[in-house]
């Protein structure tokens, strides 16, 4: 496995939110933050993390817990609290199964 470096360098993890879906008017792409379709300012009703972590890229759909992410509010709000933990080098408060080995070193 080669070693890839993030796209962003001063951070000790980079990530977004981001969803998989189309606008259900126009199927256009959502954009922005938070993400609208620009055109019909719709909003997407499931969100996704994309982690990106020494090259591995690393994908959550739930919260701990396993709450649905259905609003940008809620997941860019788990986004801040698995920065936080990460940059606190913490593991206790993180879910292990969904962000296992993810440490700051
Ligand atoms: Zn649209």
């Amino acid at each position: 496995m080669t070693y890839t470096s993030p796209p962003v360098h001063n951070l000790c993890m980079t990530g977004a939110v981001r969803t998989m879906e189309k606008c259900p008017v126009c199927k256009g792409k959502f954009q922005g933050e938070p993400l609208r379709c620009p055109e019909c300012k719709t909003a997407p009703r499931r969100y996704y993390l994309d982690l990106w972590w020494k090259g591995e890229r690393h994908r959550i759909f739930t919260g701990r817990d396993n709450y649905a992410l259905d609003s940008w509010e809620r997941a860019s709000r788990l986004l801040t609290t698995i920065r936080e933990s990460i940059d606190r080098g913490s593991s206790q408060s993180t879910n292990a199964r969904l962000w296992a080995g993810i440490t700051c070193s």
